[in-house]
């Protein structure tokens, strides 16, 4: 009876698996995990930031390919799902964890789509290191909105200034209503903030004031980093959570700054008042770069 019950249990979850197709759960022989957000829109996670991706009848879309070697499991996998044409990879931005593996889906994506910020980064960034012939460039670049139809899903990506850097795109899925943020939102650790490439740590403040009011409640984010790399994902509550930090760090080297402190003062806190929740290294690197925003002429 015992066994019965087991085996029909098993028979029971063996369907279950097979309904909800491979996507549903990470394979443990795998150095990569794939997740399903919501109404067909995944997430692919190895190392860099977050990849997400669609497969539709008319064709497949990616957004944000990591590493060369990254791109090529995803690849395998979405080929395994779909005989669909790869129609469009999006950048949100030029950083090598989310451009890296532009290269992998040349000659099978038709178009790499991009804000044109974020084209100009990745060109100057790959001229200085000479690895232009390791670059996919976008072909396809936008200043301030940009839209395509993919079989039932309508894909818009938003610029809404600098931030992280001065090239960063939020890329919305319409139907599902996930929006990937790229490098917007780091959950739970220090983020980066690349001056190099025209970031704004008090623009990037308005510009997650514009997200939250451009999408809503039901809206599912996904995040380019996070400290617990299972939370890649997450509500509104978490635009929030991050403005607060960011404006916490603000206000801090500000105060610090108006108090008479040098930079070396300021680089030796070893928190900011009120924020609790963030965790890793990159405080020190966050307080040099909003000591020297706020600081420059
Ligand atoms: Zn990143
Ligand atoms: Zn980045």
């Amino acid at each position: 009876m015992q066994r019965r019950r087991f085996l029909q249990q098993s028979a029971g979850s063996a369907v279950l698996s097979l309904l909800a197709g491979p996507q549903l759960f990470a394979r443990q022989d795998t150095p990569y995990t794939l997740k399903e957000v919501r109404r067909g829109v995944g997430i692919f996670s190895e190392k860099g930031g977050t990849i997400a991706h669609l497969a539709t009848k008319e064709g497949i879309v990616v957004v944000d390919s990591q590493f060369p070697e990254q791109s090529q499991h995803l690849i395998e996998q979405l080929k395994k799902q779909s005989d669909r044409p790869f129609k469009y990879l999006i950048n949100t931005h030029h950083h090598g964890d989310h451009t890296g593996g532009n290269v992998a889906y040349k000659g099978l994506v038709e178009h790499v789509v991009a804000h044109q910020n974020s084209l100009k980064n990745q060109t100057i960034v790959a001229k200085r290191n000479q690895s232009e012939e390791k670059q996919l460039y976008p072909d396809t670049t936008f200043t301030d909105r940009w839209q395509v139809k993919v079989g039932p899903e309508r894909i818009r990506a938003y610029y809404f200034g600098e931030g992280h850097t001065n090239g960063d795109s939020v890329i919305h899925f319409e139907n599902a209503n996930v929006a990937h943020l790229g490098d917007l939102l780091f959950k739970g650790r220090y983020p980066a903030v690349d001056r190099t490439a025209g970031a704004s740590i008090k623009h990037w403040v308005t510009v997650l004031d514009q997200v939250e009011k451009t999408f809503d409640k039901d809206t599912i984010f996904i995040f380019g980093h996070a400290f617990d790399p299972q939370a890649v994902t997450g509500d509104r509550s978490e635009i929030g959570t991050f403005r607060g930090y960011l404006e916490k760090l603000l206000t801090f080297v500000g105060s610090e700054i108006k108090a008479g402190k040098s930079k070396d003062d300021v680089l030796k806190a070893t928190a900011i008042p009120g924020v609790t929740d963030v965790k890793g290294d990159g405080l020190s690197r966050n307080l040099q770069t909003a000591y020297e925003e706020l600081t420059e002429a």
